[in-house]
């Protein structure tokens, strides 16, 4: 794959979101306005080592850990309570039962986003999802890819498949940085990129 060529196939198009969630994540964390070359280069540098295999995506330990440092709300809207476990990606779409993909919903987002793709029911509330939600769903995409030898499967026979992530709506634009939250309350740690 050429470093600027659009992806082909599930595996790179994930690479390619993830990439972007780097740049985007340095771009917040330093608090720039816009990418600079400094965030272009952390992008290519991971495309590249994802591509070759020289660079893994990083372990969902590190979202896990996460879960110990955040306050204990909602993950959509910051609400406090009332709480509930929900699967990021839907069990009713064949989301795994594992603690990966449970996080902290209320009772009020849990019902509205109901069995939809979180990508989906954000983007129609105008909503891009908080850059750390975004890394969990990445993760858990890509483990479900390699789990089902899918990685290498062209783009459009993957969006035809039943999978319990939305390939439609993997992010491949990413807004500027300055319309972007690592989380939907502001994280009081920094916290290290994908
Ligand atoms: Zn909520």
């Amino acid at each position: 794959m050429a470093q600027n060529d659009p992806p082909k196939t599930l595996g790179e198009s994930l690479i390619w979101s993830y990439s972007n969630l780097a740049m985007a994540h340095a771009a917040v964390t330093q608090g720039a306005n816009r990418y600079e070359r400094v965030h272009y280069m952390i992008r290519s540098r991971l495309r590249k080592g994802l591509v070759t295999g020289t660079m893994k995506v990083g372990a969902l330990a590190e979202d896990e850990k996460l879960k110990i440092i955040l306050p204990q709300a909602c993950c959509y809207c910051g609400a406090k309570e009332p709480l509930s476990v929900d699967h990021l990606l839907p069990k009713a779409r064949g989301g795994p039962h594992t603690g990966d993909n449970m996080i902290w919903s209320c009772k009020s987002c849990n019902s509205s986003k109901g069995k939809k793709d979180v990508l989906v029911w954000l983007a129609e509330r105008n909503q891009f999802a908080p850059l750390l939600l975004l890394r969990r769903y990445l993760k858990l995409a890509f483990e479900i890819s390699a789990e089902r030898d899918l990685i290498d499967t062209p783009l459009e026979l993957a969006q035809d498949l039943d999978l319990p992530f939305s390939v439609d709506a993997i992010p491949r634009q990413y807004p500027n940085p300055s319309e972007l939250i690592l989380w939907v309350v502001p994280l009081t740690d920094s916290v290290q990129g994908p």
